[in-house]
This record gives structure tokens, sequence and C-alpha cells, in this order.
């Protein structure tokens, strides 16, 4: 008989999107007369920036045509795309090395695939509410999470304290599902933190074309000492809308050194043994996204996305909903009203104004009371959840 992984069984059901797919589907067949609008998707909506769309034509016909074929890829990214995201840090001022950049499929498949360089015996910590693959690909790895738990207190930012019992620490800023993002000073003390315990930082940045606040830090390799502690992923699935095309990349510095072996050359191993190379086509287009051009013209849908953060934001003021977020980030973390649990929102706020949200508490325990919505969705959609919520929740209303 062969042995299955037996840590699939401590995973949670992964309750979160199902559920609310299914009492979303469940409520809109009990009432076909109405009209429901999502705040729940955290799926960009607008097309590709016109260059990239060039560049993916481009490399099409080059694949029609001996001269200009291409084959197999590196492993490890094709030259002119790691050159792409060197000069993506160069232009905050940050030297990473092409051979440092790892060219993936987009980071969900690094996240899943990352921990095969650490050892079973590490502790996870995760700061919540998180991305549920953090927690999951751990639990199925036989790693034992411990939740650093985000507050309103702590405005979802918590910071490591000196007892924290972890080798490995998730971060992720700007948040999902907070919007929350770490300050200069705050990410500092994790890099400090991670330094003195010899810990790895694994920096989720696949929010950051969303940062405005000249204080949030785009990556993690401006603070010092980050190259020694941190491995950084960056997706170009919410900034440069790659969601359905997909590219990421992973950076694992030179610098980061653990029990005295090389982090980047194990990586290297890893890569080389577990995958066969990103499509030429898709690095031609992550390239043209990279450029100054492709990301003005990105630009444009993240305008786009940021004013649907105002008009909900501006509603959640006119209703007295206390939320963080909607700044750096296409999420807003709301607190849910009248004390109501997370779920209980969901239900009530479909059914009174035909919204559909994320229940906070799929995020980690510490989401319990806190609900996410999502910028994602249509100019017109939006405008009108916000008035329907003002309708609703605004002051004045029966809440
Ligand atoms: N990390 C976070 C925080 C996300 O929200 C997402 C997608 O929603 C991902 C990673 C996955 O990104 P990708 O599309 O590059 O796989």
């Amino acid at each position: 008989m062969t042995h299955i992984n037996p840590h699939y069984a401590e995973l949670k059901d992964s309750f979160l999107f199902y559920e609310t797919k299914q009492r979303a589907t469940d409520f809109a067949a009990a009432h076909p007369e109405r009209r429901m609008l999502s705040l729940g998707i955290g799926d960009v909506t607008l097309p590709l920036a016109p260059v990239v769309i060039e560049a993916l034509h481009r490399a099409v016909e080059e694949q029609a045509h001996r001269e200009t074929f291409q084959g197999y890829m590196p492993e490890l990214g094709k030259d002119f795309m790691k050159r792409a995201a060197a000069a993506n840090y160069a232009r905050r001022g940050v030297t990473v090395d092409p051979d440092e950049v790892f060219v993936t499929y987009g980071i969900g498949d690094d996240l899943g695939s990352i921990g095969g360089l650490f050892s079973r015996e590490n502790r996870v910590a995760v700061v919540e509410p998180a991305y549920p693959a953090y927690v999951d690909t751990n639990v199925m790895a036989g790693r034992e999470i411990v939740p650093v738990a985000g507050t309103e207190e702590n405005g979802f930012l918590p910071l490591p304290s000196q007892d924290l019992a972890a080798e490995l620490v998730y971060l992720c800023s700007p948040n999902n599902p907070t919007g929350a993002a770490y300050s200069r000073a705050g990410l500092q003390q994790w890099v400090d933190w991670a330094n003195a315990r010899g810990a790895v930082l694994i920096f989720d940045a696949a929010y950051e074309a969303f940062i405005t606040d000249p204080d949030v830090p785009h990556s993690i390799y401006e603070l010092p000492g980050a190259k020694r502690c941190a491995i950084e992923m960056f997706s170009l699935s919410k900034g440069a809308g790659f969601t359905g095309t997909r590219l990421g990349y992973t950076v694992v510095p030179k610098a980061l050194i653990r029990e005295g072996r090389s982090l980047q050359s194990m990586w290297v191993r890893n890569r080389s043994t577990c995958t066969n190379g990103v499509s030429y086509i898709l690095q031609r287009a992550g390239e043209a996204a990279l450029t100054e051009e492709g990301i003005r013209q990105s630009r444009r849908s993240l305008a786009v996305y940021r004013r649907s953060a105002e008009i909900l934001t501006a509603a959640l003021d006119r209703c007295g909903i206390r939320y963080f977020g909607g700044q750096n980030a296409p999420y807003i973390w709301l607190r849910c009203p009248a004390g109501r649990d997370s779920w209980g929102f969901f239900d009530e706020l479909m059914e009174r104004c035909g919204i559909i949200g994320t229940p906070g508490v799929g995020f980690g325990a510490c989401g319990e009371g806190w609900f996410r919505f999502s910028c994602f969705g249509t100019p017109e959609d939006v405008a009108e959840a916000a008035e329907r919520l003002v309708s609703v929740y605004g002051q004045g209303s029966d809440k």
C-alpha cells in the first residue's frame, strides 16, 4: 500500500471561496429579480496594457518562423526577463543581480515550492489575517504554524516580539486582505529580528504597484540587512493585470546563507530539477510590462481601481463603519457593523444590499468580525454598491 502524506488531513477545508460562492449562488437563485454586485473578487477586470499586447503578438509571430523560433527556456528565466526585473529594482535604488531573479508563472507556484528549501522542523510564523496559501502549504509540509495576530490595536501590522518562536516568517505588504502596509520603520523591525535570530522572511510583494504612501517600501530590499534574511516574491498579476496571463519572479539573494549554504544556489538546484522554464511568449510580455511605458500604461488601470477604493471608503465614512486599507492596496478591510460576525455580516449584506463580499474570518481567526471589500469590480457596480451601502447603513438609516 502506498502511504499518503498524512498532513493533508490537518488542512482546514478550503471553505472560504467555495462557501461564499455557494451562498451567493443560492441567494441569486432565490431572488432572480435582484441585481447582485460583487465586491468579493480578488481578480483584476481591466485588460493588459497595449505594449504588453504588442509584445505578445510579436513573440507569437517569432514562434512562427524557423529563424526566430524558441524552444525550451532556461529553467531560471531568460536573460532579458531577469534583466527587466533587476531594472525594476534599480528604479527604486535597489541593486539585485539578475542571477538572484527566478522567473516563474506566478508567485502562487513559488509559495507552494519555496518550502522545499527548509526542513520540516522550522516553525512558521504567519502574520494574519493572511492569504491562505502561506498556512496551507506549510501544513501540507508538516510544519508548525505560529499565527501572529493583526488586530485593530496594532493597525493589522503586528511587529515581532522578542519571544516569537519561529524560524520562517511570511509577510505580505501591502496586505491581502487588510490592505495595511508596513512603513519603513515597521518592516525594518522584522528584518532586524530575523537577522538577530538567523530566521528567514518570505516577503510577498504582490500588491507593490498599489503603494502611494512614500513611507511604504516597495521592496523589502530597500531596508538595510534585508538581503541577509529575506526572499521576495513579485507578481505581475495585480499590478499589470497578468492574473490570466501569468508571470512573476522570486528573488533569492546571494547573501542569504543558512547553515553554511547559499539559499540562492539551493534554489537554482531546486528550479533546474523541478521546473522546465516559463513560456518565451509570456516572458516577452513580462519584459514589456516592466518597461517605463508598460508601467505607465498599467497605471491607468490602477487609477480606476484606486478611484473605486475612494468611492467605497467615502461610503463607509458616511456609514460610520471603521475600516483599514484602500490606500496602498486594492482591498478595504472593514469592521462588521453592530458587532456581527463575519459570516453573519456576509448574509446580511447580501440580503439587505445585494452585495457579495468576503468574510474576514476566512483569512485567519483574528479576522473574525471583519470583512473584505475588493476594488476590482466595474466602476458602475462599485458606484451602485456605494449607494446601496449608504442607503442601508448611512446616517439616518436604521442600520
Ligand atoms: N500573494 C497574494 C497576497 C495574493 O493575493 C495572490 C493572488 O491573489 C498571490 C500571491 C498569487 O499571485 P500569482 O497570481 O502571482 O500566483
